[in-house]
């Protein structure tokens, strides 16, 4: 969730990585941890055979049932599997220094991630780049208030053009590009064709967007495991329709009917647990019935931290309370002790008094936020990894 910051600002990529595995991993009688990347999940044979790097490298682990919950594709925005922290730190870095010295930057997708990735370069590198922004329908947040919701808020999405193209000088452009290779990022420049003729130069260029769920290691007799996007194709209970034995999280053909994404997928990784364990039990399995909080997204962020801008949007009830937002009130109008909290920012973190819930001070609240969420411990913390010597990509 951090990735458009610390892209830009490698030196805060610890400040949101746990390193040091001691301090994370479930430490219970019955429960064994390898920390080498799948390499092959073979569904006929029921064996995970493990990548031939890292600490377990190339075991051959067999299942009863097992739960895929291996994340979307997201070149750069996230790792590759397989990648050792050390290379991800290079990573990391070489793309914190083509961000920095790209004198144009083209970033593809002008969803949540597209918007973050715009505000945070700005807040960073500041106003000297030319920043592009494409977008398949020219307008922004098309998938996330289009697929999600039933339709676009035209409000939210035509205020978020206006301080995208006005305040942090970013120019959206409708386009899409159709070139195959360019569903992986760039960090050396090089030029693009848009569908339409036009070619644009970058120094720089991000896709933004999810190339479709982490199954390639999937292996089966059968084809229909997967669907033309690489989903598993699963029933009610989030279990494959051709081998029982397998659940996904995040990587099937359902829907993710909503917001905040992480909060609905927490509830379908714990549907999965319990269907396992029933599976292995020979109990009947249960449809997954969780509900997004909300059809929107609960703020969008135009970068974090200063120089950056965040507008609270979709907060379910109790929250909107606590944020003032009905009132438009901000601090210090929140009622104890729900904002007057001590992290940094916490007295910007709902706007300022009697203007509408957004600003800079929502963006500094935030990462400060961000850091207390995680359930994962030990962040700021690269263990034994030590950052290696920055190198381009
Ligand atoms: C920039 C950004 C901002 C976001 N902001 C928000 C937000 O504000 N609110 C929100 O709700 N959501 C947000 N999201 C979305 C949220 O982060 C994701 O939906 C969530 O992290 C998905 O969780 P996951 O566990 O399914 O996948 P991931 O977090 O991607 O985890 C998958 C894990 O599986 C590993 N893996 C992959 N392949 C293999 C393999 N072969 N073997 C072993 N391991 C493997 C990966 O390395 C990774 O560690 C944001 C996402 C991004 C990119």
């Amino acid at each position: 969730m951090a990735a458009a910051i610390f892209l830009n600002s490698p030196e805060e990529h610890v400040k949101w990585t746990s390193g040091d595995p001691s301090k994370w991993q479930p430490n219970h009688a019955n429960v064994e941890c390898f920390h080498s990347s799948a390499e092959s999940v073979d569904c006929d044979k029921k064996e995970i055979t493990l990548m031939n790097k890292g600490p377990h490298a190339g075991v051959v682990i067999s299942y009863k049932a097992v739960i895929l919950a291996t994340g979307q594709k997201s070149p750069l925005i996230t790792p590759m599997p397989g990648m050792s922290l050390t290379e991800r730190i290079s990573e990391v870095q070489a793309c914190g220094k083509a961000l920095k010295n790209a004198k144009t930057v083209i970033f593809n997708g002008a969803g949540l991630v597209g918007i973050e990735m715009c505000g945070d370069l700005r807040a960073r590198s500041g106003y000297g780049a030319r920043v592009i922004l494409l977008s398949r329908s020219g307008k922004v947040l098309d998938s996330d208030f289009g697929d999600k919701a039933l339709k676009p808020d035209p409000q939210i999405v035509s205020k978020v053009t206006d301080i995208l193209t006005n305040k942090f000088k970013v120019e959206l452009k409708e386009g899409s590009v159709s070139d195959p290779t360019l569903a992986e990022p760039s960090l050396s420049p090089g030029t693009l064709k848009l569908e339409s003729g036009e070619t644009l130069d970058f120094d720089v260029y991000m896709p933004c967007y999810s190339a479709g769920p982490n199954t390639g290691f999937l292996r089966s007799s059968s084809a229909e495991i997967l669907d033309g996007r690489g989903a598993l194709v699963v029933n009610d209970s989030l279990q494959s329709s051709v081998h029982p034995e397998v659940f996904g999280v995040n990587v099937t053909n359902k829907k993710i009917p909503g917001h905040p994404v992480i909060q609905y997928l927490s509830a379908t990784a714990e549907h999965c647990a319990k269907q396992a364990i029933s599976l292995l039990e020979d109990k009947p399995l249960k449809p997954f019935n969780g509900k997004a909080e909300t059809p929107v997204p609960i703020n969008v962020k135009i970068g974090h931290g200063k120089g950056g801008y965040m507008i609270w949007y979709g907060l379910p009830g109790p929250a909107k309370a606590c944020c003032c937002l009905p009132c438009k009130g901000g601090f210090p109008f929140c009622p104890p002790p729900c904002c007057w909290c001590c992290l940094p920012g916490c007295s910007g973190a709902c706007g300022n008094c009697g203007e509408p819930a957004e600003g800079e001070g929502p963006a500094i609240f935030m990462p400060n936020l961000l850091a207390k969420f995680p359930t994962v411990k030990g962040l700021g913390d690269y263990g034994l990894e030590k950052p290696a010597q920055a190198t381009m990509a």
